[in-house]
């Protein structure tokens, strides 16, 4: 991820966060006076509206309004070549980190242990 959507994304989580102080207003003030003004401007447009600004890709779907992204605009974030926007919730795209977060293990529903009462025909004289 390039610096600009670094700084966008520490931006975004200091701003939602419920609890501000005196250093958090100082740490955004900083951050969006590194951030490009029509950057930080598209960004507050959407924040305003109670929205997130940035929203992951994971599994090249949308993680804001939980469309699939085309493969042209994953590429270009892989690559980190661009900045990227949504193109049906407007919001800034990242990739996902992709380490497993929380790994899938497919645990078996847990089945009712039925006793195998499978009796044996015994053969009775
Ligand atoms: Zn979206």
């Amino acid at each position: 991820m390039n610096e600009l959507m670094q700084n966008l994304l520490k931006l975004q989580s200091l701003e939602f966060s419920p609890t501000q102080d005196d250093s958090t207003a100082a740490l955004i003030a900083e951050l969006r006076d590194k951030i490009p003004p029509q950057i930080v401007g598209h960004y507050d447009r959407l924040r305003v509206r109670g929205k997130k600004g940035l929203a992951a890709v994971q599994n090249q779907v949308c993680t804001g309004c939980h469309m699939r992204l085309p493969l042209a605009v994953i590429m270009t974030l892989k690559h980190d070549q661009d900045i990227q926007l949504c193109d049906s919730c407007g919001r800034y795209l990242y990739l996902a980190p992709e380490a497993p977060a929380a790994p899938i293990t497919e645990t078996p529903a847990a089945k009712p242990a039925r006793k195998s009462a499978r009796r044996k025909k015994v053969a009775k004289p």
